[in-house]
């Protein structure tokens, strides 16, 4: 048992107590009156506007569920543009005249806050003088209890009504989406559907530092990443860390990591070592969108409290040091009906293999509906590369893309050989109109392999294999997103997915109506269906792509086909103003124009000032320490050159070593002034909000901090370690208690 259950007194089997702080579904039906319950049913499906006096009869029975889990306060739970989780608790306590307290919640408390909105980023649509900033429950994600405070999940806008956060454009692009995907089920036999739901599973990257030698380093500290230094002893290279044993100090920290999380109900699965030292990976099953963004919120959160707690720090940058991989979050996505009927499962007669496969199987409702959603997703991807790019990008996932490691910023889908060969094969037959299949395809149905060890028993092995270097791959019953980042809110990603595969199956549905409208003859359905699907896959066939991604071959071949590179963030975010975006945000009533423009405004801003920490970051380290470091260095050395010459020693080797690591100092000077120069030209660029100028001076700082960092790392191989004042990679990478170096 670990600690936190003796602490509570539990059994440390986690179905007693999972989701027991969470006002769940269960707590619902028992604590709520029937007509109430279904009320609460009908907004969650239907987004029907719950009445205040239900609103109230739930906020009073959460308080007394709350107050018997001791909890003493509530907060409204939000998440403003600047990417922290914002969160302001009231008591429960209500002063009566008489002097006493009763604690109180009203339905109105549960529905509306209104925080203090001044200080959050709204990218000009609120004036600071006009504050008001309102919160409102989004009950599709569950009320939850954390350091004795009932939680309320809410979305954030202005007075005016614009949306001032992260979660608000999920929620409607939600809508979005089950609209679109419900109409698309209808119009091809499925009335039966209620709600398509988005369920999403995040896979988060994170690493762990020992916490002393965290504190030590200012640039990890300040910017979440290490603006220099090299791995001058062991890294990656003997691939010996990805699923290797946990170390007992992390072992102990994920078993914790685990009772907090299931206490929320958040349901934490696997757990691993990943690829580069200290480098760990949390996967969470799978739950509708909404609570999925809000669970990978809290699972940040805790990562961060409970390190510190085991006397480590939790990195959650994309790219905390160089020359090992960096940390993503896969978004794995797929569409349900209520009835938990999986959209994106490859229908039972695909499975039959390919050679046996009919023209009239290909016209079956549920594959037609199947190809449908690949048809849009594959539209969406293809269509609108750089929105689904803007969605991702950040300062810190830049250093990320591309490094061998990760995705290349090139935007491309695999969907493995055998639905590929099955797309080719359905564009022909309904092309030539054939009934049946050419004998020459292959079939590649489950596969047994037999080990060939008389121990283990026969194992049955995928139709295919999975491709981990794509950037967005189908993988059997879901696509899986592979760009956004480990520090990411994936609210962002969820909502520019979502908005962008209904737009494609709204472009669908709408050429499938009118084809239907105009036919001449009595031609069937499945068949019209068929036709605009086929030409869909043809269309958009180009961003298929099952091979290596990071292969340099993949980069020629995707210029032929022109496919999308991902720009320079600071470009990428203009994208949310493009005539595309217009049509998919805009059109789809996601956001609207000036909620473009203040995310635009806000992104660009955020970009800014956090590269303008890390030159001043870079700044304070080389000012404060390294300096004084390297002059310890020179005066030694020269003075042991000098000793060592009174006694006719030859020192012209160490002559040679002592002048270059002046110069490579006097180099890092003048770097630092030409970097100290851009961050002057870069504030002047946003006071004066010149767009040209400030991406220019950004590129320009950019271009000096990479140098700096270079020359750093190159004056740190040469300083011995006595004068080094942080700690280097290798302590980073391995110091904690155990049989590290195995
Ligand atoms: P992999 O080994 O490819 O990373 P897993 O099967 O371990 O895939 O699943 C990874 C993540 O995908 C988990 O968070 C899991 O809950 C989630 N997932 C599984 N099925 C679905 C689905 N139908 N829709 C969305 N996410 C899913
Ligand atoms: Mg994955």
């Amino acid at each position: 048992m670990s600690a936190l259950s003796h602490l509570l007194n539990q059994s440390s089997d986690p179905s007693r107590y999972f989701a027991g702080d969470v006002f769940n579904e269960y707590e619902m039906r028992t604590r709520l009156s029937e007509s109430t319950y279904q009320a609460l049913h009908e907004t969650i499906e239907k987004n029907i506007p719950l009445k205040q006096h239900l609103a109230d009869e739930i906020a009073i029975a959460m308080k007394h569920w709350a107050v018997e889990k001791g909890a003493t306060h509530y907060t409204h739970w939000f998440m403003p543009m600047s990417g922290v989780m914002a969160e302001k608790h009231d008591s429960f306590m209500d002063l009566l005249p008489d002097g006493r307290v009763i604690l109180h919640f009203s339905g109105k408390a549960l529905m509306q806050g209104e925080p203090d909105a001044s200080s959050f980023p709204s990218g000009g649509l609120r004036e600071t003088s006009k504050a008001r900033g309102y919160t409102s429950w989004d009950c599709s994600s569950p009320v939850f209890i954390k350091d004795k405070t009932l939680y309320i999940p809410t979305a954030y806008f202005s007075y005016t009504g614009e949306l001032l956060d992260k979660k608000a454009p999920l929620l409607r692009s939600l809508e979005a989406l089950n609209k679109e995907a419900l109409r698309m089920l209808t119009l091809l036999g499925k009335s039966d559907a209620r709600k398509v739901n988005v369920m999403v599973g995040a896979e988060q990257e994170y690493f762990l530092v020992n916490k002393t030698h965290f504190e030590k380093r200012p640039d990890l500290k300040f910017c979440g990443r290490t603006l220099f230094g090299k791995n001058q002893v062991k890294g990656q290279e003997l691939d010996d860390q990805y699923l290797a044993p946990l170390r007992p100090q992390v072992k102990a920290f994920m078993e914790d990591l685990d009772e907090h999380l299931w206490r929320l109900g958040i349901a934490a699965k696997s757990e691993h070592n990943e690829v580069a030292p200290s480098q760990h990976e949390l996967a969470i099953i799978f739950n509708t969108a909404s609570i999925a963004c809000d669970h990978n919120q809290i699972v940040m959160e805790y990562l961060k409290t409970l390190a510190r707690k085991h006397g480590m720090e939790c990195l959650l940058h994309e790219k905390p040091y160089k020359q090992v991989n960096g940390s993503g979050k896969h978004i794995n996505w797929s569409l349900s009906t209520l009835q938990g009927e999986n959209l994106l499962s490859l229908p039972k007669t695909l499975k039959k293999g390919l050679s046996s496969l009919t023209r009239n199987d290909l016209l079956q409702p549920e594959v037609l509906r199947f190809l449908f959603i690949l048809a849009a997703v594959m539209k969406a991807v293809d269509s609108y590369p750089e929105l689904l790019g803007l969605s991702i990008m950040s300062l810190s996932n830049q250093h990320r893309l591309g490094e061998g490691e990760a995705p290349p910023a090139i935007l491309s889908m695999a969907i493995g050989e055998e639905l590929s060969a099955l797309l080719k094969e359905f564009i022909y037959l309904i092309e030539t109109g054939e009934k049946n299949t050419r004998s020459t395809v292959q079939d590649k149905q489950k596969a047994y392999i037999d080990l060939g060890v008389s121990t283990t028993s026969l194992c049955t092995v995928d139709a295919t294999d999975r491709n981990r270097t794509s950037p967005f791959a189908y993988t059997g019953n879901k696509f899986e997103f592979r760009m956004p980042g480990s520090s990411c809110n994936i609210a962002t990603p969820c909502f520019v997915l979502n908005s962008l595969v209904a737009h494609s199956l709204k472009t669908l549905s709408d050429s499938l109506e009118k084809a239907l409208k105009e036919r001449s003859n009595q031609e069937p359905l499945e068949e019209i269906c068929a036709q605009i699907l086929k030409d869909c896959f043809q269309r958009h066939g180009r961003i298929i792509f099952n091979g290596d991604n990071y292969a340099e071959a993949w980069k020629i071949e995707a210029q032929k086909r022109g496919l999308h590179q991902l720009k320079k963030p600071l470009c990428a975010f203009e994208d949310f103003l493009s005539e595309s975006s217009r049509k998919v945000f805009i059109e789809q009533g996601i956001l609207n124009e000036k909620e473009l423009r203040a995310r635009v405004h806000i992104l660009r801003e955020i970009y800014m000032k956090r590269l303008l920490l890390e030159a001043k970051v870079m700044d304070f380290m080389v000012q404060k320490h390294i300096e004084s470091d390297v002059h310890r260095y020179l005066g030694d050395y020269a003075a042991q050159i000098f000793s060592c010459e009174q006694v006719g020693l030859n020192q012209t080797e160490d002559k040679r070593n002592l002048k270059a690591c002046h110069q490579t100092l006097q180099k890092i000077r003048k770097d630092l002034k030409a970097l100290n120069i851009a961050v002057q030209a870069l504030n002047q660029a946003i006071h004066s909000e010149q767009a040209k100028k400030e991406e220019e001076t950004c590129a320009s700082l950019e271009q000096y901090l990479y140098e700096l960092s270079e020359l750093l790392t190159d004056l740190e191989k040469t300083l011995p370690e006595a004068y080094v004042s942080f700690p280097a990679y290798a302590k980073l990478f391995f110091d904690f208690e155990r049989n590290d170096f195995v």
